[in-house]
């Protein structure tokens, strides 16, 4: 199934006339297969023994061409390093306050809030982001010892 994601996202590609080098098709291999949220240097790290001469910066620009052609999503949290979300459905994060950990979890769209956002406040709305916060089965494990 994830390879079936790979040859879509590499049909998307094809269709934006975006050229595919064999460092974006490992990023994006990288990006459906990890099925986490990984930072740009996370990738890197990955992926530098088969392209020594790939930079971060090079897996960066990568995520944003990756990102201008809707294939992923950018998660920005503050000042730490963004973290980049192959898209397939919406869905929202529950994510851990100890170990950065983002796990997806489905639940219905909330358009209502978005409709009454833009109803009382006559924004044009786009998008939303919720997450949820709290302690991943690992870390609560790690702390009952
Ligand atoms: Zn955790
Ligand atoms: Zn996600």
């Amino acid at each position: 199934m994830s390879s079936q994601q790979l040859k879509e996202a590499l049909e998307t590609l094809k269709e934006t006339g975006v050229r595919i080098t064999p460092q974006r098709h490992a990023i994006l291999e990288y990006l459906i297969d990890s099925m986490s949220h990984p930072t740009a240097d996370e990738i890197y790290k990955a992926l530098e023994g088969k392209f020594p001469n790939m930079s971060v910066a090079t897996v960066y620009n990568n995520l944003r061409v990756f990102k201008e052609v809707g294939l992923v999503k950018e998660l920005t949290y503050g000042d730490a390093s963004s973290r980049f979300d192959f898209v397939t459905t919406d869905h929202y994060h529950v994510i851990c306050e100890k170990c950065g950990t983002i796990v997806d979890f489905h639940y219905p769209g909330l358009n209502e809030v978005e409709q009454l956002a833009s109803h009382v406040t006559g924004f044009k709305v786009n998008q939303h982001r919720m997450e949820v916060y709290g302690e991943c089965p690992q870390c609560a494990a790690k702390d009952a010892h």
